[in-house]
């Protein structure tokens, strides 16, 4: 029997898992550039990002280094253990190479991301550290973990006797891996029941070297009496194994908000994600984060319109009023949610002016009418702050995820591909 939580008193968020076919001997890859292979074996191909260096639209993230190292030493003084920082899914939108290479070189003890491409993506930009992968291991994988040197986490007995036929046909060297245990998420992990047997299997496997042993926690930042149960149940797993003489040496479990919240969850590391991007939703008082990413565009046209004109696709916004509006350079194929069609704000010469009109594929419409002076070719921020002519502002990621009924995660994460990040120092 796996655990579960109660539902009425644990509200847990719909995921949206998005499901691409995959047959076997055919790894899904993430970019148009990307090739099908269809031997036998599967094979990684690096994860071609289509992402600009450059673009001639002035489109840009900008990725302030100096707030992503800052936050992980606020992280790291919280935990007072090792973090291993969560860089999955291109470090929350925000490059994983170069984000990887700084925490690296701020001292992350290690780096978790969820797919293999992505652990292979950071061996092959050079990073040295410890790289987790999340997500498991997928048949005909093995090869791939121990020449990258990459640690799978292990969540199926199945999925363990594979990787280990895996490596052991391999040869050579061993892999280390972590397990994980399900303790209430009902995502993935082993059944508590299953533990043991999973030791068992990991003792019996010379190929395979067990190094740590986790979970998931599923309202850390809401339900502090639901984290109590999940770390009392991952004490039992880990007892259990302790009676049979096996003793993984890294117990982890904890994601920002109880890295911050919950001391108890801290164990042998920390694994927070969202906090080095500068948020930690639910957590009241978070040490100072400061947001890492700063989205900025620019006037690309400007028109007056006379009362009564509409503006967009649908024609869903009317100027009551002889208007100046702004056309701007970003849209739902930026990751600019068209939830906010009508709604957020965007920041022009410092100052605040509403979204009107749908948000459209590659653009957007500003009322500017209340900002004087504004021109073609005047950088508009999305997210982030702004000084200017007309004083200063800031839009921020968690006020768009409120605006789009989203969060943050999915927020910066939507930022796309042919958005250049552009990595600052300031
Ligand atoms: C994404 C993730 C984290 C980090 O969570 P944050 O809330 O972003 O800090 C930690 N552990 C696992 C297993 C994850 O999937």
């Amino acid at each position: 029997m796996c655990y579960g939580l109660r539902s009425q008193r644990y509200r847990l968020r719909r995921l949206r898992v998005g499901v691409r076919p995959m047959r076997r001997g055919l790894l899904l890859l993430s970019s148009p550039g990307a090739r099908a292979v269809s031997s036998a074996a599967p094979q990684v191909v690096q994860p071609s990002r289509a992402r600009p260096p450059c673009s001639a639209r002035p489109t840009r993230a900008d990725v302030s280094l100096r707030n992503l190292r800052r936050n992980f030493q606020a992280l790291s003084r919280a935990a007072g253990v090792p973090v291993w920082s969560v860089v999955k899914a291109d470090a929350y939108g925000h490059g994983a190479p170069a984000v990887a290479a700084a925490l690296e070189g701020a001292g992350s003890g290690g780096l978790c991301v969820s797919l293999l491409e992505e652990g292979v993506e950071l061996r092959q930009a050079g990073i040295q550290l410890p790289i987790l992968v999340m997500g498991g291991a997928y048949p005909g994988t093995g090869s791939e973990f121990v020449a990258h040197r990459l640690t799978p986490v292990l969540s199926r007995l199945d999925e363990l006797r594979r990787l280990a036929e895996d490596v052991s046909a391999d040869g050579s060297r061993s892999l280390a891996v972590h397990v994980k245990v399900d303790t209430g998420m009902a995502r993935l992990g082993l059944c508590a029941a299953d533990v043991p047997r999973a030791g068992e299997l990991l003792r019996a496997h010379a190929g395979l070297r067990w190094v740590g042993l986790m979970t998931h926690l599923a309202s850390a930042g809401s339900d502090p009496e639901s984290v109590r149960l999940q770390l009392q149940r991952f004490g039992d797993a880990r007892r259990a194994l302790n009676a049979r003489g096996l003793q993984p040496q890294l117990l982890h479990a904890a994601n920002t908000a109880a890295t911050l919240v919950h001391a108890e969850s801290r164990l042998d590391l920390v694994r927070p994600g969202i906090g080095l991007y500068g948020f930690a939703p639910g957590v009241g008082a978070a040490p100072q984060l400061a947001e890492v990413m700063r989205l900025r565009t620019q006037v690309i046209a400007l028109r007056t319109l006379e009362q009564g004109a509409s503006v967009g696709y649908g024609a869903s916004w009317t100027a009551r009023r002889q208007s100046r509006v702004a056309t701007v350079a970003i849209g739902y194929a930026d990751g600019l949610s068209r939830a906010l069609s009508n709604r957020g704000s965007m920041i022009v010469r410092g100052r605040r002016v509403p979204i009107i009109g749908r948000i459209s594929m590659d653009m957007a419409s500003l009322d500017v009418t209340d900002a004087p002076g504004v021109d073609v070719g005047d950088e508009v921020v999305v997210m982030g702050s702004q000084r200017g002519a007309l004083g200063e502002a800031r839009v921020s990621a968690q006020e768009v995820a409120d605006l789009s009924h989203s969060i943050v995660w999915e927020v910066l994460t939507a930022v796309s591909r042919r958005v250049p990040r552009v990595y600052r120092e300031d």
